[in-house]
C-alpha cells in the first residue's frame, strides 16, 4: 500500500489557501482527510448550558459537508467521525498506512492536550503542523513574542510597517488515487444531541457554512452590492445582513482565510475604489490577528478571572442576574433586545456585543468568564481568541488603555434612535 499523507482538519475547513493540504500535496501522491466531531463539544458546561449550541453546530455541519464535496473533486476522501481524534485518528492511520499528519497549529489548552495525546499514541507517525489562521504570519514578526506590544495601536503599527501578507496557495485537481472506500457519515444535529431549528425570519445572519458560501458572500458584499465601499459608515448597524461583512463565522471555521479576504480587498481597491472603508475592513482583520497574538503570548491566562492583567476585582456570581441577562430580561431594553437576538439566531452585532458584555461585567459586576462561556455556546462565529480577548478587553482585565464602560441607554439612543432594533426583538408594547 502507498504511504499516505493525512490532513487533519480542525478550524481550517477549506481547500483554497490551506497550508496542510498544500504541503501534503507536495509530498504525497496519496492523501486522505479527517475531521472529528468531538462529543465533548456538545456536553453541558458547569454553567448549565451546552458548550456548543445548535446554531454553531449547524454551521459546522454545513462547513464540513462543503469541505467533503470540494475535496472529493480533488479525489481526496474526507473521513468524518463523531469520536475524539485521539480515538479515531490512530485507527484511520493504521487502516490507510498514514505516515505523516499535516494540521493547523492550535495553542489553547484543550486543542494542545489533544495534539499531545495523539503524538504520544502514534510514535511512528510524523506530525507536521503550522500556523494557518493569521493575516500576518508569526514568522514575519520583527519582534519576539515576549516583546510583542500589548496595546492594539502599537501592534497594528508594527505589523503594518514591518510585515507583508503572504500570497494564497492553491492546489489543482490532480489526484489519480485508486478510489478509497469511505463509509463515514457527517452527523446531524440530532446525532449531536441538539434540536433542529428554522432560521429566524429577522436573522442578520441567515447564511450557511462552507467554503463556497464564504466565497459567495465575498462576491456579493464586495462586487455585487459594493457594500465594502461604505463599510466604515455602516459597520455599527444592528439590523439586516449588510451593515458589516459577516465574514466572522466563516473565518472562525476557516472556510476562508484572512489572507484571501485581504487580497480580494486589494483587488477591489485597484479595480473599483480605494477609500477609508476598504482600509477599515483590513483594520478589523488586524484586530482579529491582535487577539490571536495576545492569546499566543499569554496562553491560558486569557481564561483566568484576573485576565492577562491579573486584576483583582470583586466579581459576583448571582444566578438570578445571570439568568436574567441570558434570557434578555434585565429591564434594559437595548441589552435585552441584543440578548434575545442572540438566543433566537446565534448572532449579535459588534455594537451589541460590546454593550451586553460591558453591562454584564461592569454594571452588574458578574464573573465575565460566565458571559464569555455563554457567548461560546451561542455564537455562530465563536472563536476562542476573539471571544475571550474581547471579553477581557471590555471587562477591564485585558488591554483596553481607556478601560471604558458603555452607557447602554446613550448607546441605544445613538445607534437605535427610532427603537427599530429594540422593537424587532422585544414586544412592541414596551415602547
Ligand atoms: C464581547 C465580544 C465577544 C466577541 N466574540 C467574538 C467571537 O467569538 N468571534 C469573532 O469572530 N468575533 C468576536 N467578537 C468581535 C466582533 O464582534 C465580531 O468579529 C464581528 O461582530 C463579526 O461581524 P462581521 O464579520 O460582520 O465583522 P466586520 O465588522 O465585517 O469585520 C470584519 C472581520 O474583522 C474581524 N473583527 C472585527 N471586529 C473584531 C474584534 N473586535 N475582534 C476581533 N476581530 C474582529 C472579524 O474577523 C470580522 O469578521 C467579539 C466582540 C465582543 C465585544
Amino acid at each position: 500500500m502507498d504511504k499516505t499523507g493525512l490532513v487533519w482538519f480542525r478550524n481550517d475547513l477549506r481547500i483554497e489557501d490551506q497550508k496542510s493540504l498544500f504541503k501534503a500535496s507536495q509530498k504525497y501522491n496519496s492523501i486522505i482527510g479527517v475531521f472529528c466531531f468531538d462529543s465533548n463539544w456538545f456536553k453541558e458546561t458547569e454553567y448549565g448550558f451546552k458548550k456548543t449550541e445548535k446554531f454553531r453546530a449547524q454551521f459546522l455541519i454545513e462547513s464540513v459537508q462543503e469541505l467533503k464535496n470540494n475535496l472529493s473533486k480533488l479525489n481526496i476522501p474526507l473521513f468524518v467521525y463523531l469520536e475524539h481524534p485521539v480515538k479515531a485518528i490512530p485507527k484511520l492511520c493504521e487502516l490507510h498506512n498514514c505516515v505523516e499528519i499535516f494540521y493547523q497549529k492550535e495553542w489553547t489548552q484543550e486543542e494542545s492536550d489533544t495534539e499531545l495525546h495523539l503524538i504520544n499514541k502514534l510514535p511512528n507517525v510524523t506530525f507536521t503542523s503550522h500556523y494557518d489562521q493569521f493575516l500576518f504570519e508569526p514568522n514575519q514578526l520583527p519582534v519576539g513574542m515576549e516583546s510583542l506590544p500589548e496595546v492594539f495601536t502599537e501592534f497594528r503599527k508594527i505589523v503594518q510597517k514591518k510585515c507583508k501578507v503572504n500570497p494564497c496557495t492553491s492546489i489543482d485537481a490532480f489526484y489519480t488515487q485508486t478510489p478509497i472506500i469511505n463509509p463515514t457519515k457527517i452527523p446531524s444535529l440530532i446525532d449531536l444531541g441538539l434540536d433542529s431549528f428554522e432560521v429566524h425570519s429577522h436573522s442578520a445572519f441567515p447564511f450557511q457554512g462552507g467554503e463556497n458560501q464564504a466565497q459567495k458572500r465575498m462576491q456579493s458584499y464586495f462586487w455585487e452590492s459594493n457594500k465594502l465601499s461604505v463599510y466604515k459608515k455602516t459597520r455599527n448597524g444592528l439590523l439586516g445582513t449588510n451593515y458589516s461583512s459577516k465574514f466572522s463565522s466563516w473565518l472562525a471555521n476557516g472556510c476562508i482565510s484572512a489572507k484571501a479576504i485581504y487580497h480580494e480587498i486589494k483587488k477591489y481597491e485597484k479595480e473599483v475604489t480605494k477609500n477609508d472603508s476598504t482600509y477599515w475592513l483590513i483594520f478589523e482583520l488586524i484586530w482579529r490577528d491582535y487577539f490571536k497574538y495576545i492569546s499566543l503570548k499569554h496562553q491560558n491566562n486569557i481564561f483566568k478571572l484576573g485576565g492577562i492583567k491579573s486584576r483583582d476585582y470583586e466579581w459576583k456570581n448571582n444566578a438570578k442576574y445571570i439568568k436574567a441577562w441570558m434570557e434578555g430580561n434585565t429591564g434594559k431594553y437595548f441589552v435585552d433586545a441584543n440578548m434575545r437576538e442572540l438566543h433566537e439566531t446565534g448572532w449579535m452585532s459588534n455594537r451589541g456585543r460590546q454593550n451586553v458584555a460591558s453591562f454584564f461585567a461592569k454594571d452588574w459586576k458578574l464573573d465575565w468568564r460566565i458571559g464569555a462561556a455563554y457567548f461560546e455556546s451561542m455564537l455562530i462565529d465563536y472563536d476562542v481568541h476573539s471571544n475571550y480577548g474581547n471579553w477581557m478587553y471590555v471587562s477591564g482585565v485585558g488591554n483596553d488603555p481607556r478601560d471604558r464602560k458603555f452607557n447602554v441607554e446613550l448607546q441605544a439612543e445613538r445607534y437605535d434612535p427610532k427603537n427599530k432594533f429594540q422593537q424587532t426583538w422585544l414586544q412592541k408594547t414596551l415602547f
